[in-house]
């Protein structure tokens, strides 16, 4: 029996407007299944991103840089080219509650509509993080509230200097990325 199998390189694409513990631990599971992760950062979302690309980058490095087959890049475009421009095969997106069900699920029978040898695997959340998401983040921390147990420091950091900078600055509903 041969048990050699060639490396799988995983991408786990999103917004992550901003990283937060919830995106880690799906991150470090992949990490523990597939030979390397690329963390894809958006460019061109729908959603009207609160962080730039760069910040969004930086801060998603910052907060994996312990793990070492996990590497972070910003792509923009249609996801199923830039995976084939790496050479992979495998989507990796996470799944909270059911009402992530019906995008997730119309997102990878698109994805495999695009490109039949590209599979999703999707990886449940732990329960701790299944309320957590960027938006709920940024909602919180706008009003006082106590953020560090949902993101890394290094993000709450770079919160707490928005807020200094932009005393007056909404991070939600912004018309426009921080420049
Ligand atoms: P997108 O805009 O592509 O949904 P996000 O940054 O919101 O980007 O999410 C990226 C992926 O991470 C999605 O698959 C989402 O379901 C998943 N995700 C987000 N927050 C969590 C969490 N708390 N636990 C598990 N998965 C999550």
């Amino acid at each position: 029996m041969n048990l050699n199998k060639n490396k799988i390189r995983a991408v786990y694409p999103g917004s992550f407007d901003p990283v937060t513990n919830g995106h880690i631990c799906i991150a470090q599971r992949a990490a523990e299944i597939f030979d390397e992760v690329i963390v894809a950062i958006l460019m061109n979302t729908q959603k009207d991103p609160s962080f730039s690309v760069e910040e969004r980058q930086q801060m998603t490095e910052e907060a994996l840089v312990d793990i070492n087959n996990v590497q972070v890049c910003a792509f923009s475009g249609l996801l199923v080219n830039f995976m084939q421009s790496l050479g992979s095969k495998v989507i990796i997106r996470g799944l909270r509650a059911m009402s992530d069900f019906e995008y997730e699920f119309q997102m990878a029978l698109m994805n495999r509509q695009l490109a039949p040898d590209i599979e999703t695997f999707f990886i449940v959340t732990e329960p701790q993080y299944s309320y957590l998401s960027s938006s709920a983040v940024k909602n919180v921390f706008q009003f006082g509230g106590d953020i560090s147990s949902m993101v890394p420091d290094c993000v709450r950091n770079r919160m707490k200097n928005r807020i200094h900078e932009y005393p007056n600055q909404i991070i939600k509903n912004r018309t426009k990325p921080f420049e």
